[in-house]
């Protein structure tokens, strides 16, 4: 008999998820609890220890969505997105900063795979296999903003301003990302540039391949973030940087192409981490409660303190089950999938912050104590009202999906 939290898994999914979770419990929240003045070391380079992604790497939850034949973890492509989901929930509830580290290395693996021409994946998925310290970034943020991207309104101004130009067989690239996950310490970079100015965001956006090193590559800073802080999120500098042809990946048609390879499953694992965090911030409440006193009894006799914790219990409940309709429905590509993709990252977003506020009031003056670790569970939440989209535009994604005639067609002539 399974619990709704099991409702479907495979053997496999749930062999995977007990090892991701005993990892947690066994290291990762212990490592959080004991170390917790890490996160705000200033040198971005030694908060994490190497270690832990090392042990992350033996149990094979580093290498998810690189090709088994490349040593990567195999998964069953007609769950993989569930499975992505199990994994980054568990993770996160140890830490959100070290599950937003690991899962680019599965989003932009499960890219690669999908759109990389052979040759490149012989040669980077063995390496990205090969070094617990290898990650992956994903460039798109520009300092202009990144919201007309996610809108998608499809005019020659929205375009990025980061240009790509074929200059016999090499593209040179000028321009700027920001706020870029693993930007600072990555190895290997997907970057999306314009490569037709002047014609329509979707028919002239392209991406590439840039390996770090690169000339007229580098990375000008480490952004010191609010939570999720054992990621590090950089910000880069194109100047002249000049790659192979074939590095392109996608000519052109970069926005549609990443689409059903990189951001649906990419929104399910926002909300996956994103709970993670909620159930993490239950377990801490729910045990402090049952055994934290005042009035004469323990704090979880009186009903103000039950409604909340019943409050925290329904949100994630939810959550979860918005997530794994949108899960099931991303992996089965069904024509409601993208929406019900932004419906969950959203969703998840607003109610888990919700969640750890009500952990943070539960906890009294030890919720705000920095040695206690639940405002750290607040900080981590708040980063992802605006990870992957903001809320007001996914809420303008999912109703210009549901209408797409209509809604979503406000910017540029009037039509
Ligand atoms: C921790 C973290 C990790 C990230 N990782 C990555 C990554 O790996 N790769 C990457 O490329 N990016 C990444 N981002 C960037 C993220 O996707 C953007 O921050 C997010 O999409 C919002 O874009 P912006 O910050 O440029 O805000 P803006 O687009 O400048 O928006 C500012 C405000 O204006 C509002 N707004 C904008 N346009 C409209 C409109 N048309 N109508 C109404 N309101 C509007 C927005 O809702 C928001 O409130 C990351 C960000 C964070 C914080």
């Amino acid at each position: 008999m399974y619990d709704i939290n099991d409702y479907g898994l495979t053997e496999e999914q749930r062999m995977m998820r007990d090892a991701a979770r005993a990892f947690v419990n066994d290291f990762v929240t212990p490592f959080i609890r004991q170390n917790w003045q890490r996160e705000w070391i200033m040198t971005p380079e030694d908060r994490l220890p190497r270690k832990i992604l090392e042990m992350a790497d033996q149990i094979g939850i580093r290498t998810l969505g690189v090709p088994e034949e490349f040593g990567g973890t195999p998964l069953d492509p007609k769950t993989q997105v569930r499975t992505f989901a199990i994994i980054a929930e568990e993770i996160a509830r140890g830490d959100s900063g070290l599950a937003d580290k690991l899962v680019q290395v599965w989003k932009v693996s499960t890219l690669l795979k999908n759109i990389a021409p052979r040759h490149l994946q012989e040669y980077w998925f063995p390496k990205i296999v090969a070094d617990p310290g290898f990650f992956l970034a994903h460039c798109s943020t520009e300092p202009r903003g990144a919201s007309d991207r996610w809108l998608g309104y499809d005019t020659p101004e929205t375009a990025f301003q980061t240009k790509a130009v074929l200059k016999g067989d090499e593209w040179v690239i000028n321009g700027r990302k920001q706020f870029v996950s693993n930007g600072y310490d990555a190895s290997l970079y997907v970057v999306y540039a314009n490569t037709r100015p002047g014609i329509k965001m979707r028919e002239g956006t392209s991406s590439f391949l840039v390996p770090r090193g690169t000339p007229g590559f580098s990375v000008a800073r480490c952004n010191e973030t609010l939570g999720g802080r054992f990621m590090n999120n950089g910000e880069m500098v194109f100047e002249d940087c000049r790659v192979p042809r074939d590095h392109c990946l996608a000519e052109n048609d970069a926005l549609a192409r990443r689409s059903g390879h990189y951001s649906r499953p990419g929104r399910i694992i926002q909300a996956s981490k994103n709970l993670g965090i909620g159930i993490a911030a239950f377990e801490r409440t729910a045990d402090y409660v049952q055994n934290y006193v005042q009035g004469g009894r323990i704090l979880i006799k009186h009903q103000v303190v039950a409604s909340r914790l019943a409050d925290m219990a329904t949100k994630l409940s939810a959550v979860r089950a918005l997530l794994q309709a949108a899960s099931r429905a991303t992996d089965e590509d069904t024509p409601d999938a993208d929406h019900l993709c932004s419906m969950a990252k959203l969703f998840a977003s607003e109610e888990i912050l919700k969640v750890c506020q009500h952990a943070v009031e539960l906890h009294g003056g030890n919720g705000t104590m920095l040695d206690f670790g639940i405002e750290k569970l607040y900080r981590d939440a708040t980063m992802f009202l605006h990870m992957d989209g903001t809320v007001d535009i996914t809420r303008f994604k999912i109703i210009k999906s549901m209408f797409p005639e209509t809604a979503g067609v406000y910017a540029g002539p009037e039509k």
